[in-house]
């Protein structure tokens, strides 16, 4: 299955969900030419699925040079970047050396910032391996690092010229990575397409088992919805922040919890209930029983009612105040249909948190 991400000014670029033995043909349809690649991956995937990718670039003619950085959040961050700068300066590249990226969220952002500076700009492959990565974070050219100051605070638009998706790569994912990663699915269902709302709620049983018939198309429609809302709006503006439904309660509830208490999608999982319920009072029509059923699918470990509402508020305003002035919230017309609202009182949050509760 292939989609296209076209951009203004004619550039485009295809989003395949494939098996990876398909990706040299594809690194030549996108335009590489043979010689060195530049293959930045983590220690998880470097021992799950490094060597037939491998053997299968080699085959087709690559010459690749890779870098295995250790796994998980940290690793996003200045001397890691230092070190692809290093090792990539200290090999010898070119413009043309592709950079590819062979990993989850983490990977993806990180050797993206480097592919986006490095000769001021050399061409990114994704290869996401997370569920989260293939639906969302490989797609619509935001890269970067975190700082002690805070999460992506510093980073580059940066588009792929090819995002690689193989389902099958899924199937190692720990348990709750996959679940971390339905609830963006869940999102992405619930801001832009009716018929995966109805997919998954269907099909949630074999979706939790991850069928292997069923994920490719899972992987493509929510990958349609993510690609959609980048075409609208690259660079961020308007359009592109329905995309943080359920995120302005969800970054709160992850801070105040302390980071890694709960991942990134459980987060976003009770943020979403919290906006389904100020969704519901502006537009009573909502199925609002069907969503918060499907959201209630998600699991989340420990219990959400051990977090202070007043703590949360106060990380709500740190938001607040980078959006110069207004609480922004992401709500649903209806199922598929998303829209920004700051109309959204201090006393609605309390209302919404105990929706949640
Ligand atoms: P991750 O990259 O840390 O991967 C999660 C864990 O899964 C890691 O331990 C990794 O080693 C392991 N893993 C990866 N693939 C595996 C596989 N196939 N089998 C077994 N284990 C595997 O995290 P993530 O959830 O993929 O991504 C989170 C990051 O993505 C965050 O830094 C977030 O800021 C970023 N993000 C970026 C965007 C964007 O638009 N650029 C969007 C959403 C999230
Ligand atoms: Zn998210």
């Amino acid at each position: 299955m292939v989609h296209y991400v076209e951009l203004p000014g004619d550039r485009r670029y295809p989003v395949v969900i494939e098996s990876l033995a398909a990706l040299p043909a594809w690194l030549e349809r996108v335009g590489l030419r043979h010689g060195r690649l530049l293959l930045v991956t983590d220690e998880n995937i470097a021992r799950l699925h490094l060597e037939p990718l491998r053997a299968a670039l080699e085959a087709a003619g690559w010459t690749p040079r890779v870098l295995v950085l250790p796994p998980g959040e940290p690793t996003k961050a200045l001397p890691y970047l230092e070190r692809i700068y290093d090792e990539a300066l200290r090999w010898g590249i070119d413009r043309r050396t592709p950079v590819l990226a062979f990993g989850g969220g983490v990977i993806g952002d990180l050797a993206g910032f480097a592919a986006a500076t490095l000769l001021r700009g050399l061409p990114l492959v994704q290869v996401p391996t997370t569920l989260i990565a293939q639906v969302d974070s490989a797609i619509g050219g935001k890269t970067g690092i975190n700082h002690a100051r805070g999460k992506n605070l510093i980073g580059a638009f940066h588009q792929p010229v090819l995002v690689f998706a193989d389902p099958s790569l899924l199937q190692t994912l720990p348990v709750r990575e996959w679940t971390s990663g339905l609830a963006e699915v869940v999102k992405h269902a619930l801001i832009g397409d009716p018929a995966l709302f109805a997919l998954l709620e269907e099909r949630w049983a074999d979706v939790m088992q991850r069928d292997a018939a069923l994920l490719p198309e899972l992987i493509s429609q929510a990958v349609a919805v993510k690609i959609r809302v980048v075409m609208q709006d690259e660079r961020e503006a308007g359009l592109r922040a329905i995309l943080n439904f359920g995120h302005t309660f969800g970054h709160a509830i992850e801070r105040v919890a302390g980071y890694g208490h709960f991942t990134h999608g459980e987060a976003v999982a009770l943020g979403m209930l919290a906006a389904l319920w100020l969704s519901h009072r502006r537009h009573p029509d909502l199925p609002v029983d069907r969503i918060r059923t499907l959201l209630q699918r998600l699991p989340v470990p420990g219990s959400p009612d051990t977090l202070d509402f007043e703590a949360l508020r106060e990380a709500m305003q740190v938001d607040k105040k980078a959006l110069a002035g207004r609480l922004r919230f992401v709500l649903l017309r209806r199922v598929g249909e998303a829209y920004v609202a700051d109309d959204v009182t201090e006393a609605e949050l309390r209302d919404a948190w105990q929706f949640v509760l």
